[in-house]
Formats: C-alpha cells, sequence, structure tokens
C-alpha cells in the first residue's frame, strides 16, 4: 500500500486554529473583556420560515407511506432544478434542467470537479482566494500557477500577453477581497478560455450580495460563457444553509472538449460517486426560490451587507483603501504602517480587542492585509467600528 504522496505537499491550516488559540488565550488572561469577532466566517441568522415551513412539511412527507422517498435522482428532483432555472431566467439566462446539478454545497462540487480533468493540465488560481481550489488540486498532483490579485488591478487580475491556463478559478464576488467583476473584465476571461481550449470554473457563492445590474451575478450572462465555463452556486451564504447543505453546479450541453461532453462526464462522476441531496433538504432549497422565501433572505443578506457598509463607511473617514464592502460579506484592506498581519492581528485583539483574519491565510499576496466580515450582529459591528477608529488614530 501506498499513500496519496501529493497530501504531504499540503501546507498545513493554521490560519483558523491560531485565530481561535489567541483568542482563547486572550480570553483567558482577560476575562472582564468583551471580543468582538469581525473574523466570522459563517452565517448567524437562522433559516427564513419560509425554507423552515417546507422542510418541515417535507419531513412530515417522508413519514406517510404514501409520500415517502427514497433515493433522489442524481441531479436533483426537478421542482428544485425548475426553481434554479428560474432564477437564472430572471438575468435572461436560459438552462436546460439537465445541465443543472443539485448536490450538498459547492465546496464538495468544487473539489470533485477535478475527478473529470486530465491530471496534466495546467491550472491557474487566483492569489489571494479560497484556499480550496489551491488544496484539491495539490491533492490531485497537478501543476498550479497563481495570478496575481494586488492593489494595482484591484485584486481583480484579467489575462494579459504571457497568461497560460487550462483551468483557471474565478471567484466573484471574491472570498476573502469581496472585489467583484465587471462584464468587461469577465468577458476578457471568456474570450481568453475560448480561444485557449481552457475551461473557467466559476465560484459564485456570493452572488446573491450583488445589488447592481451591471454586475455580473452569472457567468452566462457573458457572451460565449456557455462554451467555457462551469459555474458552482450555493445556498449557504444566500439562505444560510451552511449547516443545512445544498448548493448546485451547471454544466452548460455547449461545453465540449474533444468531442466529449463535459455535462455527460460530470454526470456519469455524480452518478457513480454521489447519490443526490436529501428530499427534506430539496424541498427547503426550493423555498428560497419561491417569492417568499427570496423576501426573506434578501432581508438577512441586507442585515449583512449594512454591518459591511458601516465597516466600509469607517474605514473611507480613516481615508484606508479597501475593497470589498459592497456587494460581499467582506471587507478586505491592508495593514496601517506596513503592519504585517498577524502582527495587525495581535494588536487589534490586545488594544481593542477586536478579531479579523489575517490575509495571508488566502495566498502570497495576502500578506499585509486583513480580512473583515459582516456575518456578526449590528450592535457589535457598531462598536468595532469605533474600536476601530480609536486604534488607527493612534497610529
Ligand atoms: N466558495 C467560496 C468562495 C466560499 O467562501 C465558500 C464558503 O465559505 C464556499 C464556496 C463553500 O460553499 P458551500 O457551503 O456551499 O460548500
Amino acid at each position: 500500500m501506498h499513500i496519496n504522496n501529493n497530501y504531504l505537499n499540503l501546507k498545513d491550516s493554521y490560519l483558523f486554529a491560531t485565530v481561535a488559540n489567541k483568542v482563547a488565550a486572550y480570553k483567558e488572561a482577560n476575562p472582564d473583556k468583551k471580543i468582538i469577532r469581525l473574523d466570522i466566517g459563517d452565517v448567524t441568522l437562522p433559516l427564513c420560515q419560509a425554507v423552515v415551513d417546507a422542510m418541515k412539511a417535507a419531513s412530515d412527507e417522508m413519514g406517510k407511506k404514501e409520500t415517502f422517498r427514497g433515493y433522489a435522482p442524481y441531479q436533483g428532483y426537478d421542482f428544485i432544478q425548475n426553481a434554479v432555472a428560474g432564477y437564472y431566467k430572471n438575468r435572461q439566462v436560459d438552462l436546460d434542467l439537465t445541465e443543472i446539478f443539485v448536490s450538498d454545497g459547492a465546496k464538495s462540487d468544487i473539489g470533485n470537479i477535478l475527478d473529470i480533468f486530465s491530471a496534466d493540465n495546467q491550472v491557474l488560481i487566483p492569489d489571494p482566494v479560497y484556499p480550496v481550489y489551491v488544496d484539491t488540486n495539490i491533492m490531485a498532483g497537478r501543476r498550479t500557477s497563481y495570478l496575481d490579485a494586488k492593489e494595482e488591478n484591484g485584486f481583480l487580475p484579467v489575462p494579459g500577453p504571457d497568461t497560460k491556463g487550462d483551468i483557471i478559478y474565478i471567484c466573484s464576488p471574491n472570498n476573502p477581497t469581496g472585489a467583484v467583476y465587471n462584464k468587461i473584465q469577465l468577458k476578457a476571461w471568456v474570450d481568453f478560455a475560448v480561444k485557449n481550449n481552457a475551461v473557467i470554473l466559476f465560484d459564485a457563492a456570493y452572488e446573491a450580495f450583488i445589488d447592481d445590474a451591471e454586475l455580473p451575478k452569472s457567468i452566462y450572462e457573458i457572451e460565449g460563457a456557455k462554451q467555457c465555463a462551469i459555474e458552482f452556486g450555493s445556498l449557504s451564504k444566500t439562505a444560510g444553509f451552511t449547516g443545512t447543505r445544498c448548493g448546485y453546479t451547471i454544466v452548460p450541453h455547449e461545453l465540449v472538449s474533444e468531442g466529449v461532453s463535459l455535462n455527460s462526464l460530470w454526470l456519469r462522476r455524480q452518478s457513480t460517486k454521489f447519490n443526490g441531496s436529501p428530499y427534506i433538504i430539496q424541498r427547503g432549497a426550493e423555498a428560497v426560490f419561491s417569492p417568499e422565501g427570496q423576501r426573506q433572505t434578501k432581508e438577512n443578506i441586507a442585515y449583512y451587507k449594512e454591518n459591511a457598509r458601516l465597516i466600509s463607511q469607517a474605514l473611507d473617514k480613516m481615508g484606508i483603501w479597501y475593497t470589498g464592502g459592497q456587494h460581499s460579506p467582506y471587507i478586505w484592506f491592508k495593514c496601517p504602517n506596513n503592519l504585517g498581519s498577524w502582527e495587525f492581528f495581535d494588536l487589534l485583539l490586545d488594544k481593542a480587542q477586536l478579531t479579523g483574519t489575517p490575509g495571508e491565510g488566502f495566498g502570497a499576496n495576502g500578506k499585509g492585509f486583513f480580512r473583515l466580515t459582516g456575518f456578526g450582529s449590528k450592535e457589535d459591528v457598531q462598536e468595532a467600528v469605533k474600536r476601530l477608529a480609536g486604534i488607527m488614530s493612534m497610529m
């Protein structure tokens, strides 16, 4: 027996454990001080009523012989596929139901999709970004190179004359930077991919935070994208499904390489290794797309966005450059006085009892940057921005 040695090439993920350890140590030494956590990467508001009602009704159905359901269809029940197709239709994107694959969330699909690509592809991953892209490729032994996201390009890299890649990851709105691609920038990537027979893996996990009709929520709003892009959607941040688990992946029929349909490969992969998302969850997910569910989930998103706005407003007042804060729950800024991310973390915790996430956890270009999130309570955010302003005024 030999293990998959690629796993030995993974960097240990110290980031969240280190944050937790530092917070625990501080609390123990200062039990009377209240720490405000702006490093929260998970939702905090409960599921909306429309979702809860739908899941309760579905649970009752599962308890009766006449309405009990066993294995779900591999791609999801047609009621949820129809709901997703209707959601895309609102943005003038037409999807065939067989292009929609309902799953237990975006993270697993993002990792699993690599099954359908040869190991010798050149992979292009933005830096900084959601660490799952890098780690899943390292596990599979692929060659990865990085797309530099920096202050100079607003953390939104576009292809240049030397850009090379067969599999390209794009995350918009981005985690951790909150930066959002516009249509012109995304079109540059679509044109690059079509020209070079590359595939774009488009992570739309935060699309629901976009409220500007000019900004694309889906890559399929860009002409030509169906020939070159797979899109990952998630109800985690959209509707508080981080613990409930439901997402969907779109693989268009037009996406064909070497005469083979990627949709048929993904169906083969899913029907072999995945047995469908639970009926009760799919009914809850369907409710997210109902008019009532949309209204209720948008209220929750508006709450997080207001928090993000309060934080960015405070940074504006302090004259600090940042990305995000508007069509995203994330705010990403440069640490003051050229402090390192961890130095700034320690300072904020020690002097203001505030936490954020050091940028270097998301890639080398995150060094010296810091991520705050709007996932906490409004009261905490209001207090946090006062403390932040206090610290910055001393620097
Ligand atoms: N994609 C991005 C960019 C994320 O930040 C996250 C979660 O934080 C995910 C995907 C995971 O989504 P899911 O909960 O649907 O697996």
